[in-house]
């Protein structure tokens, strides 16, 4: 039997289920493209950059086990038809997707009517989470449940090693990589390389460091947002390569191994972390509008301003605070945030803005490595206080605050605001404090070197709060 292994977002080998129920057949691996499809959620222009390279780490792995990938682009539903139709396949494997718009309804239905199976396995998450309920049987909005939730269950599977493939007798036609048009034309990825490396050796290179060190004191140090003190896994695991069972037994081996408390620790803080990645699949899967729509329905009628100003300000790292605009600038040249600054710049957007949340989470789609439909609406709903498990609206960020407390020495700053460079550290999160002599010595002028802030956070903060009183009142009319 002739089966189509139907790659999607789960661009691996190693312990990928689809591939494992493919394998005792003979196996055409292969990638349909078409963003179309996918729209309004089509990878944007940092995860274009990105899974042009991973699906040419795939075609050379599949390569090396004497296999292929086979690019296509064109219709989904019909192009592997195609597929099937030239090479006589009866059956296709594909691995689940959680986001809502990415409906196989129709592929699995053009099959049928052509006596082709269709088959879609779990791979992307640790646990099933379709049947996992509240004593009150409803979905989990609380991230604590509902990792104790998923802790009381049985381990996720051990991870499987890639099987032997069996390449068909008859290869379909393919594309050329680059006719898909996924790189950038202009060189504004060029940073990129050297920071990351597409694909599944890549994302085991970055396990096993994140192993040999910053696993040792990720509770303390993943907060530090000039350390390298996370694993920086999130772009391989958006693309599925590396899949979370083989990070979530790595280092539950290790844990074992070391039996060690400190070190299990941080382990077990950094597995926490995965099962957020869970709870925000969790939530996507049984609340999807809320990829573009509040999960708190009062938050609709939130008296959001439009300032395209003000949110190109913030899109370009020019709001005079600091702190939001490294994290700012390193999204734009690394296609990554470190995920403390994260909730500083989506907290400022929302709240010192008042700028809806939608806006900032499709500027972090087309500009995140990483860019994660379950993961990122999860995070900016909870920075706008209209989520799950949401951070409360009342709390707004100060970033001097902030910046003094993440980033006490300033070095996060300096490395990516180059213009605040030579600024003492007592004045480096709020330079407009600094006495003129102090300025002129670091060669900054406010305002001409680097913006003055944008708003001021005492104005800014009680408008927020009286936006905010909208929707209280909303609140306690729906009560
Ligand atoms: C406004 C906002 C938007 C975000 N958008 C995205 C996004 O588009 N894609 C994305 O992967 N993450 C997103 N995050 C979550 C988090 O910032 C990143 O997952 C993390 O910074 C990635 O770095 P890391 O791999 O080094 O994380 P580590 O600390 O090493 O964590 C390991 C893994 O756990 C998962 N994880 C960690 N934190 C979270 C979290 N808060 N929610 C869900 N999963 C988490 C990720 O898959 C991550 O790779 C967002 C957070 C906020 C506040």
């Amino acid at each position: 039997m002739t089966t189509i292994l139907w790659y999607r977002q789960d661009l691996r080998v190693d312990d990928a289920p689809a591939l494992l129920r493919s394998a005792d057949d003979e196996v055409i691996p292969l990638f349909v493209h078409a963003p179309d499809e996918e729209a309004p959620w089509a990878p944007g222009g940092a995860s274009r950059w990105w899974l042009h390279h991973s699906l040419g780490w795939l075609g050379e792995r599949l390569r090396s086990m004497g296999s292929r990938l086979v690019l296509r682009q064109g219709p989904t539903a019909e192009t592997i038809l195609d597929v099937a139709s030239a090479t006589g396949a009866s059956r296709v494997v594909t691995s689940r997707r959680y986001e809502p718009h990415v409906d196989v309804t129709r592929v699995r239905a053009v099959l049928a009517e052509r006596g082709v199976a269709f088959e879609e396995v779990e791979g992307a998450t640790l646990f099933p989470l379709d049947a996992l309920r509240t004593g009150s049987g409803r979905p989990y909005q609380v991230y604590t449940p509902f990792a104790r939730a998923l802790r009381a269950m049985d381990p996720p599977d051990r991870p499987k090693k890639a099987p032997e493939l069996r390449a068909p007798s008859r290869w379909p036609g393919g594309e050329h990589l680059d006719s898909f048009g996924l790189l950038p034309s202009l060189p504004w990825a060029r940073e990129f390389p050297s920071w990351w490396t597409p694909g599944g050796e890549g994302a085991a290179e970055r396990l096993r460091r994140f192993l040999a060190g910053p696993i040792e004191t990720y509770s303390t140090e993943r907060d530090q947002p000039h350390v390298l003190g996370t694993s920086g896994l999130s772009p391989h695991l958006h693309f599925g390569e590396i899949s979370p069972r083989r990070i979530w037994h790595t280092v539950g081996d290790a844990i074992r191994r070391r039996n060690d408390p400190s070190f299990t620790s941080h382990a077990e803080k950094f597995r926490a972390e995965l099962l957020w990645r869970e709870f925000a699949h969790n939530v996507l899967l049984h609340f999807p509008h809320t990829e573009s729509q509040p999960l708190r329905s009062e938050y609709a009628r939130f008296p959001w301003r439009n300032d395209p100003t003000a949110l190109r300000a913030w899109q370009r790292g020019q709001t005079g605070y600091p702190i939001v605009d490294a994290g700012m600038r390193q999204l734009w040249r690394i296609g990554w945030m470190h995920n403390r600054v994260r909730m500083v710049v989506a907290s400022f957007l929302v709240k010192h803005l008042l700028l809806p949340w939608q806006e900032g989470a499709t500027w972090f789609w087309e500009t995140l490595v990483d860019a994660d439909l379950a993961n990122n609406s999860l995070g900016w709903q909870w920075s706008a206080g209209s989520g799950a498990d949401a951070a409360p609206y009342f709390r707004v960020f100060n970033p001097v605050l902030q910046g003094k407390k993440f980033d006490a020495d300033g070095a996060y700053v300096r490395a990516w605001v180059p213009e605040l460079a030579k600024m003492p550290t007592a004045w480096i999160h709020a330079p407009w404090e600094a006495p003129p002599a102090v300025l002129s010595a670091a060669g900054v002028r406010l305002g001409e070197h680097y913006p003055k802030p944008i708003v001021d956070h005492g104005i800014a903060r009680q408008r927020a709060m009286d936006a905010l009183a909208v929707v209280s009142l909303e609140r306690e009319s729906n009560e």
